[in-house]
């Protein structure tokens, strides 16, 4: 077609202008990635690329993926590097279309801002997010990336973005812009990638000569240094700063700034409590170059509460399998306590009676031969027993004692002393992990989870009674769950309510996926298939053996 002009022996067509890539953008049927750049490609983007194409969407139907290449000239400063900045058109072709985009768009400045920069209309992101680190040295940076972004974002429509968690702080705006104008598409951070010295690959690295090249390393060198010291026991912000601030002065570097912030709201922090980011910017030669590593002073806690019904511990077991977490039942465990009760011929609902059972309980989650979990209680594998009706038709009263709730809190809040975990149930937001990372209230109104309890009743061969039945008893146990005094079915304030009402399964797993990569970055935690690895060895300092500990169930549990 006359308007796609295909790259010299390259499967990739070239897209000039506004038009050509309205015209593209009409035929494409299936979902398209998105990777906006301002070119000079390397391996980093590369591998944002791959992962654009590698990346499938419910419907399992391969993407398309748009590369885009524009220098924006909004986002430089008055002295800054616009001019020098490197283009290479002709390799950025090539090395896009190896890794596998689709089709490439590198307009001119002319077709992105049609009526100049005085007839602009500028996205301005929240200020809270964009007055520090580079922000401070980079006064209209920020808009100027909000503003090209959106205006491709309108001309694209894509249904994926996939950003580099490099530019740590352009990923939180631009997650944050996004969200705040309502756009429909999803955001993708990939972690950053990095040349064999540790030096994050930049199109600004190929300005630095040989010798600046070596000056350059101790940016990522001195970033894992002050990792191993947080892992060694310092987590005072001053300490940490100012001793990575001298050591890059000593090597060479003009420090524009090092500091310790919050991950998410980019706030300051005193010290490393929970996942702390360590962000520094320094000057090369002409180049400036970024870099940063997370901190964590425990691995990462999610908090799954929600009614019952609404299928938690399936998409939980599945979510805590995907993400290389330890599921943490805590419903089994007052499952496994009540079966004890019952053994010792206590009653139940006799608190006083029930509470001198508690002292010195052995209770154990753990997994066995084939990843399943088991239970065990006083040294009795309860597995199976505690799934009994005796024990279903019990636990709720056992679990409303206060001494239970509170000595079983206890326990669950030391197995999480170290994180690496995914914990479900009805208080562990606001009781258990009032810390945690994440935090989800997992919900379905409760005539869809009347539909699926009849579903499930049919499927086992059960008399179904009639939906409005199963509605009305949901309706009375929300009441019950949300209205008892110890322990109430609540909603954390800082949850995410998720309404998975004609959602399937594996959308469920997908959004809890995207939820919990929006607040712990890939380079801090990622799961491979044999387990947990990082990217950086210093994102993850606590990160300790007894993440699958005898005392929680393995991840690899089946659902
Ligand atoms: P840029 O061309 O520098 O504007 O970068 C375009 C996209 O590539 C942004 O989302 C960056 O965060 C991402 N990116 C740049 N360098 C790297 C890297 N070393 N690793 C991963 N992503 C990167």
């Amino acid at each position: 077609m006359g308007f796609l002009l295909a790259a010299a022996a390259l499967s990739l067509d070239l897209l000039e202008t506004c038009q050509d890539l309205a015209a593209w953008r009409q035929q494409q049927q299936g979902p398209l990635h998105f990777v906006p750049t301002m070119g000079a490609l390397h391996e980093g983007h590369q591998q944002l690329i791959r992962r654009a194409a590698a990346l499938r969407q419910g419907s399992g139907q391969p993407p398309s993926v748009l590369l885009s290449v524009f220098v924006n000239p909004l986002q430089f400063g008055p002295g800054e590097d616009l001019e020098s900045y490197p283009r290479d058109l002709r390799s950025d072709i090539d090395l896009a279309a190896a890794a596998g985009a689709t089709a490439l768009f590198a307009p001119s400045v002319a077709e992105i801002y049609p009526r100049g920069e005085a007839g602009l209309t500028r996205v301005a992101p929240p200020l809270l997010l964009r007055q520090g680190l580079c922000g401070r040295y980079r006064p209209k940076h920020f808009e100027g990336v909000a503003t090209v972004v959106i205006r491709l974002l309108t001309l694209v429509r894509p249904d994926l973005l996939l950003l580099g968690e490099k530019d740590w702080q352009q990923l939180v705006i631009l997650r944050r812009v996004v969200a705040d104008l309502g756009l429909p598409l999803r955001i993708q951070g990939c972690p950053t990638v990095r040349e064999a010295d540790g030096l994050a690959c930049s199109s600004r690295n190929r300005r630095l000569s040989p010798s600046q090249r070596q000056q350059a390393s101790a940016l990522p060198a001195g970033l894992a240094a002050a990792a191993a010291q947080v892992r060694g026991g310092l987590s005072q912000a001053p300490a940490l700063t100012s001793q990575l601030a001298q050591q890059l002065e000593a090597a060479g570097l003009r420090v524009d700034y090092v500091e310790l912030v919050a991950p998410h709201s980019l706030e300051p922090l005193q010290q490393v409590q929970g996942l702390a980011l360590l962000a520094a910017a320094v000057h090369c030669g002409s180049s400036r170059l970024i870099d940063h590593c997370f901190l964590m002073s425990r691995l990462p806690i999610v908090a799954i509460d929600g009614p019952a019904g609404a299928g938690k511990s399936t998409v939980t077991r599945a979510f805590a399998r995907q993400m290389g977490l330890v599921y943490l039942d805590t419903g089994a465990m007052y499952r496994a306590l009540t079966w004890w009760v019952l053994r010792q011929g206590t009653d139940p609902a006799d608190a006083a009676a029930v509470e001198p059972l508690l002292l010195g309980l052995d209770l154990q989650l753990s997994a066995g031969g084939a990843g399943e979990q088991l239970v065990s209680i006083n040294g009795f594998d309860v597995t199976e027993a505690i799934r009994s009706p005796e024990v279903t038709a019990q636990v709720s009263l056992v679990a409303a004692h206060g001494c239970v709730r509170q000595a079983l809190t206890a326990q669950q809040q030391a197995m999480g002393l170290k994180g690496g975990l995914v914990a479900e149930g009805r208080d562990i937001g606001t009781a258990v992990f009032p810390d945690a990372e994440l935090k989800v209230f997992l919900t379905a109104t409760a005539a869809e989870r009347a539909r699926r309890r009849a579903q499930d009743l049919e499927s086992r061969g059960f008399a179904v009674p009639p939906l409005a039945e199963l509605e009305a008893q949901i309706t009375a146990r929300d009441q019950q769950d949300s209205s008892r005094e110890v322990a109430p079915l609540c909603q954390a304030e800082d949850a995410v309510e998720l309404v998975t009402d004609g959602m399937a399964i594996e959308a469920v797993i997908q959004a809890l996926v995207d939820l919990f990569r929006q607040r712990v970055p890939e380079e801090a935690w990622s799961a491979t298939a044999d387990g947990v690895s990082s990217s950086m060895a210093c994102s993850r300092p606590l990160q300790a053996s007894s993440s699958r500990s005898s005392t929680c169930s393995n991840p690899s549990a089946p659902p």
